[in-house]
């Protein structure tokens, strides 16, 4: 059995198999891929960030946005301890 991981465009992780003997093929889905949790945690504090932004948008206030870095890592290590 020859076996091969795969990204989906999805964001799934399907684990195929491969039997060279008799070419039978089969793959189980892994679950969502780490790639497409960051991208997700990446995409919410971008729009937070941008309804923030909307919300203080005087002129004169344009403040820089509260390290959104912390917050993502946060929330992945929140996601990898199993609560959301
Ligand atoms: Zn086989």
């Amino acid at each position: 059995m020859d076996q091969t991981d795969k990204n989906t465009m999805t964001g799934r992780v399907i684990r195929e198999y491969e039997c060279r003997n008799c070419g039978h093929t089969d793959w189980e889905d892994d679950g969502v891929a780490l790639w497409k949790v960051l991208h997700d945690a990446r995409e919410e504090d971008e729009a937070e960030a941008a309804a923030q932004a909307a919300t203080n948008a005087a002129p004169e206030a344009a403040a820089p946005v509260p390290n959104p870095q912390t917050s993502l890592w946060q929330r992945l290590a929140g996601l990898l301890r199993g609560k959301c």
